[in-house]
């Protein structure tokens, strides 16, 4: 657990207990800080002690990430933890207000009574900022951007792995950073960090950060795309000018940022779009948007002082990560493909652009009315097969460009894409939409498609 003597005597309103919400109350705890820390959830409450306290020692641990087990709470780390809704107590006097990146801070009223009282509204991110002094001397690599930052997380952390540097996962992706052991001497943290993560955070000061790319999502959380924007560029404003900046320019509101830096010179690394690269030798980073994601993840590591034969070789061995263009299995000659993950209409197009005769299931909750962004690409598609609530308002786009069926559930638009699927053919899970009204997350619906997928006669 990371831990930080900058906490001690110090008070924390903590919102929202699931994974890192329970880190962060745990690392404070520890830390000698007072917490009043709130779940509407009385069972996230609870586990904060009883699935630890439940537990012997000696007895067997919970193998599933989300209940891993954590050290059970001394008495003293009890008696600085109270329970109480930040709502409704006076929050004056609190040193933050720590919340989940899930909480939507622009219009939830927690965030502006503790803006009222003068209370910082902080993330785990910020809380790990803060605690960097005293962690052994490390390095802290921050990716932003609307799409590819799983992909160039997970490469930058493959290639500084094959390199041998101490690299930990962490932001967005993997476990909750406070709850990690600290890094040894010469470190480096890999922080996936989403805009919302980013609003919460103030003093993060990346050696190197990385914006790949800003197109229009998560707009119900923000003024506007300019608001969006503006969430990204402040990685760069909170950042020493003198730390590497490197930024993907192939969109106008990422370009405008990157000229805006223009004063930091040889510290400030531009990304043009269509840059030509052999990708032959990187079985998992195909495509036009991973050469970005390959590109900058090359120039991280380079300013990290990592060897160039390495970052070849962790380019080779790359794997990739599951439900982005995850190649389910090849069956008579038609790949099926898992790219659950691309939720917007810009992240499907480069799916779309990487095969020739597609069988497209394409549908959920939409996030534009729109799949302009896929358009250039509608050549390479046999057959469109919508579902969910986009479903008709999709069909009525597309039918135009291309055969479509209306399938309406993932199951359906499995069962007809395999059937009408010939050999060299791609049946393609891309979405271009949120999954809530059908899935759970993402990734339930990227497992579903692999269930169905296997099912199938
Ligand atoms: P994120 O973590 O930002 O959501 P991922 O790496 O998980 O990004 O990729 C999400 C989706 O976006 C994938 O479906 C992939 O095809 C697409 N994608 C990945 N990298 C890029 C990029 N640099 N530009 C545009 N789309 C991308």
């Amino acid at each position: 657990m990371i831990t930080s003597p900058t906490w001690r005597g110090k008070r924390f309103a903590v919102l929202g207990l699931a994974r890192s919400g329970a880190a962060v109350v745990r690392a404070l705890v520890a830390s000698g800080a007072e917490v009043v820390a709130w779940d509407s959830d009385e069972a996230a409450r609870d586990a904060l002690f009883s699935a630890r306290e439940g537990r012997g020692e000696g007895q067997p641990q919970a193998l599933s990430p989300s209940t891993a087990p954590l050290p059970t709470l001394s008495p003293e780390e009890r008696g600085l933890l109270s329970f109480a809704d930040p709502e409704n107590i006076d929050l004056a006097g609190f040193d933050g207000l720590v919340v989940s990146p899930g909480v939507p801070i622009n219009r939830h009223p927690v965030a502006a009574k503790a803006r009222a009282a003068g209370v910082p509204v902080i993330g785990d991110i910020e809380l790990f900022a803060q605690a960097r002094a005293s962690l052994p001397p490390h390095k802290v690599v921050g990716i932003t951007g609307t799409n590819g930052k799983s992909t160039t997380t997970a490469l930058i952390h493959h290639i500084l792995e094959t390199a041998g540097v101490p690299a930990r996962l962490g932001g967005n992706i993997g476990k909750p950073i406070l709850g990690e052991e600290p890094l040894p001497d010469g470190g480096v943290y890999v922080l996936e960090l989403s805009s919302y993560q980013i609003d919460l955070t103030t003093s993060l000061d990346c050696d190197v950060a990385i914006l790949l790319n800003i197109t229009p999502d998560h707009l119900d959380r923000y003024d506007g795309f300019e608001g969006y924007a503006a969430s990204k560029a402040r990685l760069f404003a909170i950042q020493s000018p003198d730390h590497a900046a490197i930024i993907g320019i192939a969109d106008a509101a990422s370009a405008r940022i990157a000229r805006s830096l223009s004063a930091r010179g040889e510290h400030l690394t531009k990304i043009a779009p269509g840059t030509c690269m052999d990708q032959s030798r990187w079985p998992s980073l195909q495509g036009p948007h991973n050469a970005q994601n390959a590109l900058a993840a090359i120039d991280a590591c380079k300013a990290l002082g990592v060897d160039d034969a390495v970052i070849d070789r962790g380019l080779e061995s790359f794997s990739g990560l599951p439900h982005r263009m995850e190649l389910v299995v090849s069956r008579d000659g038609v790949a099926f493909v898992n790219d659950s993950k691309a939720t917007n209409p810009e992240s499907t197009a480069p799916a779309l652009a990487a095969f020739s005769r597609i069988h497209w299931i394409v549908g959920g909750q939409a996030k534009t009315d729109d799949l302009d962004a896929c358009a250039p690409w509608f050549g390479h598609v046999a057959r469109a097969y919508t579902i969910g609530e986009a479903g008709p308002r999709f069909a009525a786009i597309l039918t135009p460009h291309m055969s479509v069926e209306e399938s309406g559930t993932l199951a359906q638009a499995v069962k007809s894409a395999a059937a009408n699927a010939r050999p060299g053919d791609t049946v393609l899970l891309s979405p271009a939409c949120a999954s809530f009204d059908q899935f759970r997350d993402f990734e339930d619906r990227g497992d579903r498609f692999r269930t169905l997928v296997g099912g199938l006669a």
